[in-house]
């Protein structure tokens, strides 16, 4: 059921308060330490808003999507940043339509209740990158278990999770009819199999983000961890990178408010040359331009969501979402450090932080240039490039 504007407006509220509880100093500290954000992904946990989109019948607030998007951008527009926790919300896109009632009712009451995270979403090879199908991690069914051998790569939070959604061929891409067949989606127990198969190493980059490598040697994974049929999961993981898409898309309309709200503050503070430097149409008008920029970029996210919530085909809009969102936050972002001046460079300001973690959303959870692919293949029907 599509959710009222007027409960929007209050969860909107309701989520700019509790992030409004950690100080610009809390994500300086955690950004400089590299540290996980683990106090602030309880209270939000503990707030209900990480479960918001899990049915009330195992406990969460069974929200739609729309409602999510507003608590991402809500949270990245206070200046915290949503990267720590933003996956157990779109993991639920394939949770939610593919796992079955008994796994269902095995993890998702204790995810509502904040007993268990399902913060890893296990997608992308060091081998493969873009090209998923090529993926090189493999799932043997041995009996009552499946056995994974290979690697990860930007496999976010995982030392932070105690589920994975892992992406595995179950089947050799020379030995199926379509290369996307022959491939699976498994909920991997990480706290059991840690040591016994799995080992993570964190990557340090150049924003907080807690991502890493992993990898599976001859981990075993119960069969009755399997989502959906073998063989299919390329399908089931879409709905899930949809479900990211739009919400991502929605991080970044909020990181654009936050960059939008933050010139403009500055613009009619600062004075030079005795005046307000927002007096001059040379700071103006990228303000404004970014301005425009966000708010036709929070409809394509808007639509997208509606679209997603109604069970309709929604690749074209999500993907749109995401990489309209992304440039318009970008765009915002560098018109916010240019309106700083040098102040923009000082850790102070939270500008620089804030630069470096919207930057990520060009090339994740998709790069630019394969959004334009697809909308030039699928949309378009021009020829494959690729
Ligand atoms: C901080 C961080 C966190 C991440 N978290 C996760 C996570 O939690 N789980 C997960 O599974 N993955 C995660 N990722 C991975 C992310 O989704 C990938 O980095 C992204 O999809 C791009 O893949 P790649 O890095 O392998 O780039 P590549 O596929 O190697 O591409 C490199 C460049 O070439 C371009 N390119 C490639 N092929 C084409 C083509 N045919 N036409 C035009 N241009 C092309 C791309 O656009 C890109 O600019 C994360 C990445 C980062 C950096």
């Amino acid at each position: 059921m599509p959710v009222r504007e007027h409960d929007l407006r209050e969860i909107r509220e309701a989520v700019a308060k509790l992030c409004a509880t950690f100080p610009m100093e809390y994500w300086r500290k955690a950004d400089r330490e590299r540290r996980y954000p683990a106090e602030f992904v309880r209270a939000l946990t503990e707030a209900g808003w990480l479960s918001c989109l899990i049915p009330e019948e195992y406990g969460g607030a069974g929200l739609p999507l729309t409602a999510a998007a507003a608590i991402l951008e809500e949270v990245q527009k206070s200046g915290a940043n949503g990267a720590a926790c933003h996956a157990q919300m779109y993991t639920m896109g394939t949770v939610l339509r593919h796992c079955s009632e008994a796994q269902k009712k095995k993890y998702l009451p204790k995810i509502a209740k904040g007993e268990l995270r399902l913060q890893a979403f296990g997608i992308t090879e060091p081998g493969a990158g873009t090209d998923t199908s090529a993926i090189r991690t493999t799932a043997v069914r041995k009996g009552d278990r499946y056995v994974v051998d290979g690697q990860k790569v930007w496999t976010s939070r995982a030392e932070h999770s105690d589920l994975m959604l892992l992406f595995a061929r179950t089947a050799p891409r020379d030995k199926v009819q379509k290369k996307t067949d022959g491939m699976s989606v498994f909920l991997v127990d990480m706290k059991v199999a840690l040591g016994k198969g799995l080992t993570i190493r964190p990557i340090r980059t150049m924003i907080n983000h807690a991502t890493t490598e992993v990898f599976f040697d001859k981990l075993e994974v119960p069969a009755e961890n399997l989502v959906g049929e073998e063989g299919k999961g390329f399908r089931y993981i879409l709905d899930g990178m949809n479900a990211e898409r739009i919400l991502i898309g929605a991080e970044c309309v909020g990181d654009a408010r936050w960059f939008i709200a933050k010139a403009t503050a500055y613009a009619n503070e600062r004075q030079v040359f005795g005046r307000p430097i927002g007096q001059n149409q040379g700071v103006q008008f990228p303000i404004a331009r970014a301005y425009m920029a966000t708010e036709a970029a929070a409809l394509m996210v808007e639509r997208a969501a509606q679209l997603y919530e109604s069970n309709e085909p929604c690749g074209p809009e999500s993907n749109m979402a995401k990489q309209l969102a992304a440039e318009a936050s970008w765009q915002a972002g560098d018109m916010c450090l240019q309106t700083h001046g040098g102040f923009g460079f000082a850790e102070e300001y939270d500008v620089e932080r804030k630069f470096r973690e919207t930057r990520l959303y060009q090339i994740a959870p998709i790069s630019t240039n394969l959004v334009l692919c697809y909308l030039a293949e699928h949309v378009l029907h021009l020829p494959r490039s690729y």
